[in-house]
């Protein structure tokens, strides 16, 4: 699909009632202003203990919960699995089994703390599939809801502010 530049019409885009223009500019300003991070994004934060900073819902035996920091919706997060590598199936059987509890529980407390309408969860394996952080594989769980803008055409530039994501980040710990 051939990434559409951002313009007016998805300023107006309404994001769980407020405006994005609002949400993504400071934040947008920050991401590139921002340092490249070094290293595979998920093995600096399985290491690190700064869950709430970093975003971490949850930390299951072998795989983790996180946010997006740069969703597609609100309460857009990630089943990641603890082990660094880009194939899906050399995953062990019981790090799968893992990742299906933990995506259940996502969906649980998806539903308690944000009342979606639905969902969308998937792998983007491989950057030519989209996949954001291609060396680590991870499933993305992205709530939406009626009327919401399909995030496909708008990926690329959706964008909330920090303080969003830590109110997000607090609702579902609460529901985990
Ligand atoms: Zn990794």
């Amino acid at each position: 699909m051939a990434r559409l530049a951002p313009g007016p019409r998805y300023r107006t885009r309404h994001y769980n009632g407020v405006l994005s223009e609002h949400l993504w500019a400071p934040w947008r300003l920050s991401y590139i202003k921002g340092a490249k991070e070094e290293g595979c994004i998920f093995c600096t934060r399985i290491q690190r203990s700064s869950d709430q900073e970093d975003l971490i819902l949850h930390r299951g035996e072998s795989a983790f919960v996180i946010l997006n920091a740069f969703p597609y919706s609100n309460g857009h997060l990630m089943i990641v699995p603890n082990l660094h590598t880009d194939a899906l199936e050399l995953l062990p059987e019981a790090t799968m089994a893992d990742m299906s509890r933990l995506l259940q529980r996502s969906v649980r407390a998806l539903k308690a703390a944000l009342s979606p309408g639905g969902f969308n969860i998937g792998f983007n394996i491989g950057r030519c599939a989209g996949a954001g952080v291609p060396g680590h594989v991870h499933q993305h769980v992205v709530p939406r809801w009626d009327g919401d803008t399909n995030f496909m055409p708008v990926l690329a530039d959706t964008a909330v502010m920090p303080e969003l994501l830590q109110q997000t980040w607090q609702a579902l710990k609460a529901a985990f």
